[in-house]
């Protein structure tokens, strides 16, 4: 049976959890106190921090444990609840760990780690949905500006036109006034001119008598 780090164990000098990769593995010294690697490599003067027995850097040993089930699986756990918004490369890599860890092992078993993952994978799906449908948003906005664009010049060009057919009757107008002055002229000259005939045919004097 392998030796097992207990999640709770912790390197006696900086007092962090020993992790299963990288340098916050255990390491032990000759005189077989054990502590993780970044500590062993930075105490000065090299003596343990337990025991004061002198060491040599070069002969730590990185020890080969394991950790217990549990703490794989509070771990991918954690990962899991950690990364609903990482990157789509940590995404991935935590997928192949998941199945990786999941393969083999009954279906009704670690049930929070499945539902976690579950609500993982909707949510993911979601946020890939909500970009999509930013974009279309986008999309429609862009439209909308452009259209709101052309009924600007629309209205601009009817309002020019608008301004012009003004212009063209108050011509008009204009000119029908303009007509009925000439008219009621001609009309009063017209008329005077009659009377002028009338009073010249009756000044006129008769010749046969
Ligand atoms: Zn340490
Ligand atoms: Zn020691």
């Amino acid at each position: 049976m392998p030796l097992v780090v207990h999640p709770s164990s912790t390197c006696d000098v900086c007092l962090e959890s020993y992790a299963t990769e990288n340098d916050a593995h255990p390491h032990a010294i000759p005189c077989g106190h054990i502590f993780c690697r970044v500590c062993l490599v930075t105490v000065e003067p090299t003596n343990c921090p337990l025991c004061r027995k002198a060491f040599n850097r070069e002969r730590i040993k990185k020890l080969h444990v394991d950790r217990p089930e549990l703490d794989m699986e509070s771990d991918l756990l954690q990962r899991v609840a950690l990364n609903f918004d990482a990157l789509p490369p940590t995404k991935a890599q935590l997928s192949i760990d998941l199945g990786a860890w999941l393969a083999g092992r009954p279906e009704d078993d670690h049930i929070a780690l499945r539902k976690a993952w579950a609500a993982f994978q909707v949510y993911d799906t979601l946020s890939e949905r909500k970009a999509h449908d930013k974009q279309k948003i986008k999309r429609f906005e862009r439209m909308l500006a452009q259209r709101n664009e052309e009924n600007e010049y629309d209205r601009d060009t009817f309002k020019a036109v608008e301004s012009s057919l003004l212009a063209q009757v108050s011509q008009l107008t204009a000119y029908v006034l303009l007509l009925s002055v000439v008219s009621s002229l001609t009309c009063a000259v017209v008329s005077r001119l009659g009377r002028l005939q009338i009073w010249r045919l009756k000044s006129t004097p008769s010749d046969s008598s």
